[in-house]
């Protein structure tokens, strides 16, 4: 890069940043998602139970094994994969329970190279402004014929305006920087909430189904409904089939759920507790 104003500690700082982004972008390429086998399924299966809203026991026809809660079959994998967020193109692979502090690695690593691209290219700039003597710079009102000294957004643009290949390197390196910056953000806070981006869908749904007045939890019934009536109203569905602990089957009924607020996640195990399962998996 033609920059004589560039301090020499750059000439190390760009090797290891190179070598650093292609070496995340390998880890998150070829790192296991957490790939559901016969042999691992029994642990994913005890590790997150069914919560019955978003996740019910269902077997997966392709792998023919049973998928265990928060994860997903994707066809272009082959594979379950466990606590599933999506199927990267850029990775050309799943990000699961494995991967994905890779895959926040591989972000982090892109937003700061890109970043630190926008930054060399604004500092090439800013010695062609030292080079050219621009910044001594007088300039003249075509009107007034008044001399004034040249502004740093003037003398930027005229140098911009000569070399543009930099500037375009530069201006797509801060974009994508932005952009993939946000995405990181974005990507953190599910993660922080305990929610994939599988699941933020999901839980859209059940949004949209309390609005329509169309999800129902199972409440027991109250006791003096039940004196009255003489009869068990119990109502066969997911809550009594699952409920191992209780020999006893409770009297159940429907009650409309009114709100998103009554909804528990029970995969939200708090910030630290979500984060340290994303960086930590156990599994
Ligand atoms: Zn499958
Ligand atoms: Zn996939």
């Amino acid at each position: 890069m033609p920059g004589p104003y560039l301090h020499k500690i750059h000439f190390l700082i760009i090797p290891a940043q190179i070598i650093s982004i292609y070496a995340s972008y390998y880890i998150a390429c070829t790192s296991n998602p957490g790939i559901i086998t016969p042999e691992n399924l029994q642990k994913h299966l005890d590790y997150y139970k069914y919560d019955g809203l978003i996740y019910k026991p269902k077997t997966c026809i392709t792998c023919k094994m049973q998928k265990p809660a928060r994860s997903k079959h994707c066809s272009m994998c082959k594979a379950c994969v466990g606590r599933s967020d999506h199927h990267c193109a850029w990775i050309n692979q799943c990000v699961g329970e494995n991967n994905q502090r890779y895959f926040f690695l591989f972000l982090y690593m892109l937003v700061e190279f890109c970043a630190y691209g926008a930054y060399l290219c604004f500092q090439v700039y800013r010695g062609m402004i030292i080079e050219w003597g621009l910044d001594k710079a007088l300039v003249k009102d075509s009107i007034t014929g008044e001399q004034s000294v040249i502004t740093f957004r003037r003398a930027f643009l005229y140098v911009l305006h000569h070399d543009r290949v930099i500037g375009a390197i530069g201006i797509l390196a801060a974009v994508v920087s932005a952009v993939v910056l946000i995405f990181l953000i974005y990507q953190l806070y599910l993660a922080s909430r305990g929610i994939t981006t599988n699941e933020a869908f999901k839980w859209e749904m059940v949004e949209e189904s309390i609005d329509r007045g169309e999800l129902f939890k199972m409440v027991p019934v109250s006791k003096k409904k039940e004196e009255s009536s003489g009869t068990s109203t119990a109502v066969e569905g997911y809550s009594k089939k699952y409920n191992k602990k209780k020999d006893i089957v409770e009297a159940k009924e429907e009650r409309r759920i009114e709100s998103f607020d009554e909804i528990v996640n029970i995969y939200d195990k708090g910030i630290i507790g979500n984060l340290k399962e994303v960086f930590f998996p156990k599994i």
